[in-house]
């Protein structure tokens, strides 16, 4: 490609907009524009490195047992409402009517159309296992779009839905889509962790994102620093360990607390250490109101509390139903006296000793008190979020550190959920009706873009990895001597012969804003051509993976390059 004809609008200033590296350099290096918050338009630079990443992962889905289709982005309500989504999934889903009054939704995923899609075509076990991918536009009104194309509104997405007879099947469904990540990512050149995560809204069981760890992630991974385990802090289980206490049980005492209502604040006033006291509160499960117990030092974990009582929704309660529970305002609340409400404590409470809590009288809280013995907790669970240092709670040697990251893909069983729901089943060997058992497995195409950026980049812009690049070899021809644009000419055509993807800048610029731009949109190989290299007969070969340079015989440049394209990562 010329860079004279090549659409390439280039910012020199970081765009006021972008906080994070890939969102300014994706602006700057010319792959997209945006047209409104999270909506993007891809240029040509942008969406040959977009094509790349779904050609991988194509041909890695190509050689599962995975078929492509393409299915509708316009969805009917009626399909969500038979699976009980319509007024769950809330406003992140953009709902509109035709001009026959009827009601329709983007995509924002596609487990309903598919479970629609095969529910009337399935007969018998003979047709199953199934499974099926699309790669398309996706379409989330996220509360927050940022970062450009990391969290937008609109974005490409690959999903896979597989479909089978059992929970066997589907486990070997779950395994083969799990190690396609495993190579997409290697291909994408992507140093990605596979982690434990929640199955949130999907519904289902098992479930593994597939993260890279960069500041700019708005995920929090636990990784222990010993062992394999990484989790999302979402659902990272805590170290359990069975402690002793050995400390006497005291009396219960009432402790004047003016105004203080914050673990801080009685941190300062009674000069003990969070650890040492019992944070109360009230919390609705879905319509359920529930008082919930964690250590002074924890914080809730919302996602396993939901999971544990098995709730959709998890929120704080109203102040006056804190007032109808405690028959006090919140700031002073602790779990004695309480009746009528299901008590559930972190295992961290059921370890403290003469603890301190709230009294449910104003400024007041107790001190000396004792779980089992002041007051009883219908359940004990793993319900803090874990912290940098925690205990691993799978290898018991190493600790947890927190790490920043981004989901590039997540994969999930989801059972029966939607089979059940849509009405998808097929006879089993018996002639028996069964629900279809499936597994949903998303990719985010076009966060991968910036991702990699993120992964991989410096003052001077983009680096990428040579699967993704959307050229491998840049050539500057500079100056205006024509010797050096003839030969420059020939090299270009050269490596389009031998099927090498080149870029060559003929454009009638400074040499210092070819430079610029060649590092800027981070082309792996730079040759530099100029009247002096030409009198020595050598060019210029800069690396701009590795920061080097070389120079290159004119006589033999075509082996000596294409070693360096085969040493690229
Ligand atoms: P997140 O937790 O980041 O909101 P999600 O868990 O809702 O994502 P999934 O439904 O699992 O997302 O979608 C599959 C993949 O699609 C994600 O792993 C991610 O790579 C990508 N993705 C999801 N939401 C967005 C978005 N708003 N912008 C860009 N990519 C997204
Ligand atoms: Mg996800």
């Amino acid at each position: 490609m010329r860079m004279s004809k090549l659409y390439l609008p280039t910012l020199k200033e970081i765009p006021a907009e972008a906080e994070i590296k890939s969102h300014q350099l994706m602006l700057r290096a010319g792959l997209m524009r945006k047209l409104s918050p999270g909506i993007f338009s891809y240029l040509p630079l942008g969406y040959k490195v977009i094509k790349k990443i779904e050609n991988i992962i194509r041909e890695e889905m190509d050689k599962t047992s995975s078929q492509e289709v393409l299915l509708p982005v316009m969805q009917t309500s009626k399909i969500w409402q038979d699976s009980n989504r319509w007024e769950k999934f809330g406003p992140i889903m953009i709902r509109f009517k035709d001009r026959k009054e009827h009601e329709y939704c983007l995509g924002p995923t596609h487990e309903e159309v598919i479970t629609d899609l095969i529910k009337d075509e399935l007969r018998s076990y003979k047709d199953l296992p199934l499974n099926l991918y699309q790669i398309q536009t996706k379409v989330r009104d996220e509360i927050r779009p940022r970062f450009g194309v990391m969290r937008s509104r609109e974005f490409i997405m690959k999903d896979a839905y597989s479909m089978d007879e059992d929970y066997s099947g589907l486990d070997k469904s779950y395994q083969e889509m799990y190690d396609a990540y495993v190579k997409i990512f290697d291909r994408l050149g992507l140093k990605t962790h596979i982690v434990e995560a929640d199955s949130g809204a999907m519904g289902g069981k098992d479930s593994h994102e597939f993260v890279l760890i960069a500041e700019a992630g708005e995920d929090d991974i636990a990784l222990c620093d010993s062992c394999d385990y990484a989790a999302n802090t979402e659902l990272a289980g805590s170290y359990l360990a069975k402690q002793t206490v050995s400390q006497d049980i005291m009396e219960k005492k009432l402790i004047d607390t003016p105004d203080i209502k914050t673990i801080q604040g009685l941190e300062n006033f009674l000069n003990i250490d969070g650890s040492q006291m019992i944070k109360t509160m009230l919390m609705k499960a879905d319509d359920q109101l529930v008082v919930v117990l964690v250590r002074g030092d924890d914080q809730l974990n919302e996602v396993k509390l939901a999971n544990f009582l098995q709730a959709t929704t998890i929120e704080p309660a109203e102040e006056e139903d804190i007032f109808e529970v405690f028959n006090v305002k919140a700031g002073f609340i602790g779990p004695l006296g309480i009746e009528g409400y299901p008590i559930i404590a972190d295992w961290r409470v059921k370890y403290l000793r003469n603890a301190v809590c709230g009294a449910n009288i104003v400024d007041k809280h107790y001190g000396n008190i004792n779980p089992g013995k002041d007051f009883t907790v219908d359940d004990y669970q793993d319900l803090r979020t874990v912290q940098n240092g925690d205990h691993c709670p799978k290898c018991d040697k190493g600790h947890l550190k927190i790490k920043s990251g981004i989901e590039l893909g997540h994969i999930f069983k989801l059972g029966t959920k939607y089979s059940e729901s849509m009405g998808a089943t097929y006879l089993d060997e018996n002639g028996r009706e069964q629900p279809v058992v499936m597994g949903s497995y998303g990719i985010g195409v076009t966060r991968i873009v910036a991702a990699a950026i993120e992964q991989s980049n410096d003052q001077n812009g983009i680096i990428w990895p040579k699967s993704i690049a959307p050229y491998q070899i840049i050539i500057l021809p500079l100056g205006n001597n024509e010797e050096v644009q003839k030969t420059a000419q020939n090299i270009y055509e050269r490596f389009q012969k031998m099927d090498v993807e080149v870029l060559i800048d003929d454009r009638s610029k400074r040499a210092g804003v070819k430079f610029n731009d060649a590092d800027l949109i981070g082309i792996p190989l730079r040759i530099t051509l100029g009247s002096r290299s030409l009198q020595n007969n050598v060019i210029e070969l800069h690396n701009r993976q590795t920061g080097q340079d070389y120079e290159i015989s004119l006589d033999n440049y075509e082996v000596e390059i294409k070693k360096f394209l085969s040493e690229l990562k």
